[in-house]
């Protein structure tokens, strides 16, 4: 039996492992984040290990535009040729790499310092971009640190008020509901969703409130909130004055936010908010606010956590020992994978590529001239847009991600994969980016290798083997040593998963995400790291932010916002996940009880909506954005507000909601506006001027 962690989520319940005749069976295992429960994703996680279906092999793409099977010599021959010859003729920064979140520490800081040594290149981002980016910014700006949650999850439990912002974690992280209990059983579960999602139900029968503003109009909630904290006398002034700089500039802003017009902009009620808000100042057990990407993917989601924080600040909480503000990470290692390389404008140890005393740090464990690292590259969506043209990648290795599926205007994005002189996709199945790729490589699943993940709450977890792999099949990190080998990279490459988390450890040394004092030898004593665990110290760090926040004065930032636009358009779609599937689907919807639960995507709209516009229940209807148009089945839900409707985005071809997503980003983290795009709907072969006109007015 092996004792592991799940595959999917950054939760990562922890799980054991029997070799079965066909893979594993799983079993759930007690550890503080899961307490023994996985959902139905964990629990069916080892049926991917033996399908058909899989890759065991590479795959290269003929001159008939089939997929056929090559050595691995072969493939490493035709892929070094392209690289060779796409930095001959277009420069460096031709070559390029998109990653994904789901990476272990190992892989991730291993292809980050590949894209920088063996490449040459600036061009390196990851599907984090689209998740993480604007919560790690403005935790960064704000608190000068960006860990998920600050605090162990089980801090939780003792929570009088929990205000959750954008996050279904009753079908996302099922397990997660545990931590609730606390703040449920007090009254005092404040939930923020344009739907009745599965948590808003938590709330029911005294649990707490369920406020159900506009889609976009997260920010004007929160400053209408903070307004409330000050107008009323809530805010905590020995705190601010002790611990926090800025709120004189701050007070100024959210004078403009009083209750009735928040109650203009968002749709909730004035006394609803001022319940919330006074809610959120009573004692005497802990008060947490708690932000996920329903509030962070907008183009002002930088801003919209950033009040969040603010308004958590002007009540004391962060900091505290029973309190505090997080961000609930969505991938397996969304937290890690841009800890240590994978994001653009970063190098190990969260640290900085613009910042000479970082690249000198990390140059000397790399071994190079600190000048010889390429500077800051292109956020996600921007990378993807300019493949292919003068100035962008043409060489790209897609490694666990899916962008065809998961990235917004998913189409332009699979056009602009065509425009590439070659694409290298890894992965376990051939998703729908692997279908672009002239070369597909297989991958190792999480059964089957070692490695490091760093949860939701900054604790790093040890990933181990259970299973071989099926023949044929190799981890990145042999592909990154034996590539790196034949282009002669300078530095030193391993393809042992100990061996390169002792140098990742090293080259955080001193960094924000310190993990100098792991191993993976450490971390597999029976006890918690969260990281910072520098070198000497024996220590981990549950709660960064008892004594002082990571700015140089140990102050945290109260930050006026840019002000939010105002209610957006008549009709809405916003997109987010299901109980059944994960991210891009690739593996989920190959798990048969899932797919027989979930077969098929569908667009949830209210009763009222459906009337107006002529739609019925399980009937196809249309959808049209400024990116396109796509039908999809119907489903009535009066949980959903009117003027919102709701299609997760798991599904592929003309099911991938994100076709309709336009591809603008937030200006400060580069991250996409996933929650809410004007649409038109119509029943399918009616979307006459008179709907159109329908559409547009009140
Ligand atoms: S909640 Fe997340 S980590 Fe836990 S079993 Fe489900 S998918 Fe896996």
């Amino acid at each position: 039996m092996t004792d592991t962690h799940c595959p999917y989520c950054a939760l990562q319940c922890a799980m054991t492992l029997t070799p079965a005749p066909a893979g594993v069976s799983v079993d759930g295992r007690d550890f503080p984040t899961n307490g023994g429960g996985l959902c139905r994703k964990g629990w069916t996680a080892g049926e991917l290990l033996d399908r058909t279906d899989r890759i065991t092999q590479p795959l290269f793409r003929g001159p008939d535009g089939e997929l056929r099977p090559v050595t691995w010599q072969q493939a490493y021959e035709r892929w070094t040729t392209a690289l060779i010859a796409t930095r001959a003729a277009h420069g460096p920064d031709a070559n390029g790499v998109f990653g994904g979140a789901s990476l272990t520490n190992e892989k991730a800081y291993q292809l980050g310092k590949f894209v920088r040594l063996a490449l040459g290149s600036s061009r390196v981002d990851y599907n984090g971009r689209f998740c993480m980016s604007s919560a790690a910014t403005a935790a960064n700006r704000s608190l000068g640190l960006d860990r998920g949650l600050p605090f162990p999850v089980t801090d939780l439990a003792d929570a009088h008020t929990v205000l959750l912002l954008g996050s279904n974690v009753a079908e996302t992280m099922p397990p997660f509901v545990r931590h609730l209990a606390g703040a449920r059983a007090a009254g005092g579960l404040i939930v923020v969703d344009p739907r009745r999602s599965a948590t808003a139900e938590l709330t029911a029968d005294g649990a707490g409130m369920h406020l159900q503003p506009r889609p976009g109009t997260d920010q004007a909630l929160l400053l209408g909130l903070a307004h409330i904290v000050l107008a009323d006398g809530l805010a905590d002034t020995a705190y601010l004055a002790e611990r926090t700089t800025g709120l004189a500039a701050l007070r100024r802003t959210l004078n403009a936010w009083w209750p009735e017009r928040v109650e203009q902009v968002t749709g909730v009620p004035a006394t609803q908010l001022r319940r919330a808000a006074h809610r959120l100042a009573e004692g005497p057990r802990g008060t947490y606010l708690l932000t996920g990407r329903g509030v962070e993917q907008h183009t002002d989601g930088t801003d919209t956590v950033t009040a969040a924080i603010n308004l958590a600040l002007l009540l004391g909480l962060p900091g505290g020992r029973r309190s505090g503000w997080g961000t609930l990470t969505g991938q397996g290692n969304g937290q890690g994978a841009r800890e240590h390389g994978l994001k653009a404008d970063q190098l190990p140890g969260y640290r900085s590529i613009a910042d000479p005393a970082d690249r000198a740090a990390v140059a000397a464990v790399w071994g190079v001239d600190p000048d010889s690292i390429p500077g800051p590259g292109l956020p996600a969506v921007q990378l993807l847009r300019e493949l292919g043209r003068p100035g962008g990648v043409r060489c790209l290795w897609i490694n666990g991600a899916n962008p065809v599926v998961s990235a917004p205007d998913a189409g332009a994005v699979a056009a602009a994969l065509d425009r590439l002189d070659f694409l290298v996709v890894s992965d376990f199945f051939v998703s729908e980016t692997a279908r672009h790729a002239d070369l597909v490589l297989p991958a190792t699943q999480w059964a089957e290798e070692e490695g490091t993940m760093t949860n939701l709450e900054g604790r790093v977890l040890r990933r181990r083997r259970a299973i071989d792999p099926p023949a044929g099949v190799v981890s990145e990190l042999t592909i990154l040593t034996e590539l790196a080998t034949r282009l002669a990279a300078p530095g030193h490459w391993s393809d042992d998963p100990a061996e390169v988390f002792d140098e990742l450890a090293r080259a955080s040394a001193g960094g924000r995400a310190d993990y100098s004092g792991l191993s993976h030898h450490r971390l597999d004593e029976p006890r918690p790291y969260h990281w910072p665990c520098p070198a000497g110290s024996g220590a981990d760090t549950p709660r960064p932010f008892t004594e002082r926040f990571a700015h140089p004065d140990g102050r945290a930032r109260l930050l006026p916002t840019r002000p939010p636009a105002g209610p957006g358009a008549l009709l809405t779609l916003t997109t987010g996940r299901l109980l059944e599937h994960y991210q891009s689907g690739t593996q989920t919807r190959r798990v048969a009880s899932l797919t027989a639960a979930r077969p098929y995507a569908t667009v949830q709209v209210h009763p009222d909506t459906a009337a107006r516009f002529g739609l019925a229940d399980g009937e196809p209807a249309r959808l049209t954005s400024a990116a396109g148009a796509s039908q999809v089945r119907v489903e009535l839900s009066a949980a959903i507000r009117p003027d919102t409707v709701f299609w997760s985005f798991h599904f592929a071809d003309e099911q991938a909601v994100n076709r309709l997503v336009t591809a603008q980003t937030d200006p400060v983290s580069g991250m996409p506006e996933f929650k809410a795009t004007p649409v038109l709907l119509s029943a399918v072969g009616s979307l006459t001027s008179k709907e159109n006109a329908c559409a547009s007015t009140p």
